[in-house]
């Protein structure tokens, strides 16, 4: 390797993965660099959250980052780590320092049948990484409040609108987003497709949400007519909007094989349902793309809590590692490009091949067990299956 990867360590169930699979899988074939940021909650609070924009900074910088799954705090987890405050969860940190678009995609297998069986090709999920429901104020309300909206304009000027009058004790909530963050989730999204020849479908609810949604289906509009209309019509690549609900029922009924633009927290919904659909949520990967070109690519999914849970009391723990070991050929591969070393792309791609070869040999974890066909050998624990794809990587 050349620049070396930014690597963030996590939590739980995933960063006991995350050694193993250094060790056994990446170690032994790659002379590794990488600048280690220890993102488990612990050191997070010992940093007093410092070293989560550390370890934003230094994906800015080199270029690449790979990133375990960590714990985003709530009362419950500050209890069971002593947490002074609830730190803010690090992949919306990373995300608005980065500013950029989430692309998910299914992992894919003949030896594995999704759940909707009309889904021949993967679906993508673009998911717009920053602000909405994810950078919100909000509070409670006791009855008799008055809600408003006030904007106060650089001159000091102030616009005030009706939210409610509370009639009883109730919630509130104020979202945002900026222009420029929604042109470049587009432009993510329409790079995205040009280099995959994608079809792009952008969904959101501005039926409803006529300012807010319809400044997103605007400006999705407006950078495909100034800037991408030739180059995806040249490349065959279609673009079209249509409202969130309409959107599901395409989906289901489609044979896969486009770019689903989402808004924040559609994409995060919609994800884990194509996720779970095609096989697994250990069967995605997750990779944020900056606009400015910076790669950080994770595992789609959690920590799985309640597999450590399980691991720590000495019990047999079948955790999938798919997603975390395709977040490392993720990174590998991209360096590999960025950096001229094709024998590092091609161990990413060997890599990914060789988990593949296992699933496809009937060898699989048991989350596996329900979309495996034709046949499973086995059910492995997390360790077996890592030996297995160490094995295949030898020969
Ligand atoms: P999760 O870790 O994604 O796990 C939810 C369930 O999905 C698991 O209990 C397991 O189901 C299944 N699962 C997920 N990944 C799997 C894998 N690799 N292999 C096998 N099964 C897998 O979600 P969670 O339990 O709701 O969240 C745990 C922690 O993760 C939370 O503290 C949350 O904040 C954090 N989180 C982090 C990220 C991130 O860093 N990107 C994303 C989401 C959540 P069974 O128990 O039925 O086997
Ligand atoms: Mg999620």
């Amino acid at each position: 390797m050349k620049t070396p990867l930014a690597e963030l360590d996590g939590d739980e169930m995933t960063r006991v993965l995350w050694a193993d699979i250094k060790a056994e899988l990446i170690a032994p074939f790659v002379e590794l660099k990488t600048e280690y940021y220890d993102l488990g909650l612990a050191s997070r609070a010992a940093t007093d959250d410092a070293v989560t924009a550390q370890a934003a900074e230094a994906i800015r910088r080199l270029g690449v980052g790979v990133k375990c799954a960590t714990i985003t705090p709530n009362a419950a987890r500050q209890k069971e780590y002593h947490l002074k405050k609830l730190y803010p969860s690090p992949n919306a940190s990373i995300r608005a320092a980065l500013d950029g678009t989430v692309f998910r995609a299914p992992i894919t297998s003949p030896a594995l049948r999704g759940s909707v069986s009309r889904w021949e090709k993967p679906i993508v999920i673009g998911r717009h990484a920053y602000g909405d429901v994810y950078k919100a104020a909000e509070m409670r309300a006791e009855a008799g409040a008055k809600i408003e909206l006030c904007r106060t304009a650089a001159d000091g000027s102030e616009t005030r609108i009706p939210v409610a009058v509370m009639k009883e004790a109730g919630i509130i909530q104020a979202v945002h987003n900026f222009d420029e963050s929604i042109r470049n989730f587009a432009r993510s999204c329409f790079r995205y497709a040009l280099d995959s020849k994608l079809p792009v479908l952008f969904a959101a609810k501005d039926t409803i949400s006529k300012i807010y949604d319809g400044r997103f289906r605007e400006l999705f509009m407006e950078v495909y007519e100034n800037e991408f209309k030739i180059l995806c019509e040249k490349a065959g690549v279609s673009y079209s909007y249509t409202l969130i609900d309409d959107a599901v029922a395409r989906v289901m009924q489609s044979e896969g094989g486009f770019l689903w633009a989402c808004k924040n927290y559609d994409g995060d919904v919609m994800s884990d349902m194509i996720a779970s659909a095609s096989g697994s949520l250990a069967m995605m990967t997750s990779v944020l793309v900056s606009p400015d070109g910076v790669f950080e690519f994770e595992a789609a999914h959690g920590t799985v809590q309640r597999h450590y849970y399980r691991y720590l009391k000495g019990e047999r723990c079948g955790t999938n590692p798919t997603a975390l070991i395709f977040a490392w050929t993720g990174a590998l591969a991209k360096r590999g490009e960025l950096d001229g070393l094709p024998a590092l792309s091609a161990f990413a791609k060997r890599l990914e091949s060789a988990v593949l070869a296992v699933i496809e040999s009937g060898l699989i974890t048991g989350d596996l067990e329900r979309a495996a066909s034709p046949r499973v050998k086995r059910i492995l624990t997390s360790g077996e299956f890592i030996t297995e794809i160490q094995a295949r990587l030898r020969v």
